[in-house]
């Protein structure tokens, strides 16, 4: 499932691509991705033609691009295998290829705009904007911490106000987007934190210094990413090169810890998992 690196990796392939392009036609293989476009497929190709893409925007792992003139945006789901490719005319379908946008004109006029996913889970969908230019159906998912305008004191006084922990808190969107569960494991064992612990025991500066390592994460992982979407090709399936080389704690249950030789402990965690180091992050005593 892409993460946020991996889908801001998409979005500037898009804006190098496709924003800007004049929508000659859509083509609409498979009506199940867009299922969430309630009216049908015959008014989302008829909704596109015609207008004008705007500057791909992203919040948190969701991807869309404002159609000019319209006061409606593409919201692109990418699910679990979902793919945006910028791919010539010539070349041949790909096997799960669901649905195709053609432009008149642009930069890479010879290019087009194609959505694959094999399991069909993702889709495009198109929606009114709010004021913000935010999709409506997302109006109520909080800014991700790479976002300038990400309010730190906020996060950290709703932290205070929620009785929950602070790997559950990491996950809510209505908090903070965009943090999936590889990252959340990587940045809480930077910060030494423990998973369960109740963010009402983190302090301002914890909680700052547990933001700054969720950020360097992230963008060490889009460094990796940053470099895939070069050869015309727009990818967001899969994991980045990051994934395979640069994990400290997820993934890695009994190797050492890169810090203290302890061997990383998974225990299972919301139908996920959760891997830390329990030296140096310490469970948090149990409060009764
Ligand atoms: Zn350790």
């Amino acid at each position: 499932m892409p993460e946020l690196p991996e889908v801001e990796v998409v979005r500037r392939g898009l804006l190098r691509w496709v924003a800007h392009r004049t929508v000659a036609d859509a083509e609409v293989l498979h009506p199940r991705a867009v299922r969430r476009h309630l009216a049908g497929p015959d008014d989302f190709t008829h909704r596109l033609r015609g207008h004008r893409m705007g500057t791909p925007s992203r919040r948190g792992k969701y991807l869309w691009l404002p159609l000019e003139d319209t006061g409606q945006a593409v919201l692109a789901h990418l699910g679990m295998s979902g793919q945006l490719l910028v791919q010539p005319h010539s070349a041949p379908d790909e096997k799960h290829l669901r649905v195709r946008v053609r432009f008149t004109d642009g930069p890479a006029g010879d290019t087009e705009l194609r959505f694959v996913d094999q399991r069909t889970f993702g889709g495009l969908s198109l929606h009114d904007t709010t004021p913000d230019g935010l999709p409506d159906v997302i109006a109520h998912i909080a800014r991700d911490p790479l976002d300038p305008l990400f309010d730190e004191d906020a996060f950290h006084r709703a932290l205070r106000r929620k009785r929950t922990t602070v790997k559950r808190a990491l996950l809510d969107q209505s908090l903070i987007s965009g943090v999936g569960n590889i990252y959340a494991d990587e940045a809480l064992w930077r910060a030494r934190i423990h998973y369960e612990r109740p963010t009402a025991t983190l302090t301002r500066p914890r909680t700052l210094v547990l933001l700054g390592h969720v950020r360097d994460v992230m963008n060490a992982a889009l460094a990796v990413g940053g470099t895939s979407f070069d050869s015309l090709y727009v990818n967001v399936n899969g994991e980045s090169g990051y994934f395979d080389r640069s994990l400290d704690a997820y993934g890695r249950e009994g190797l050492p810890c890169r810090r203290c030789g302890t061997p990383i402990r998974r225990r299972p965690w919301m139908n996920r998992s959760s891997y830390y180091c329990p030296r140096c992050q310490r469970a948090p005593r149990a409060v009764s």
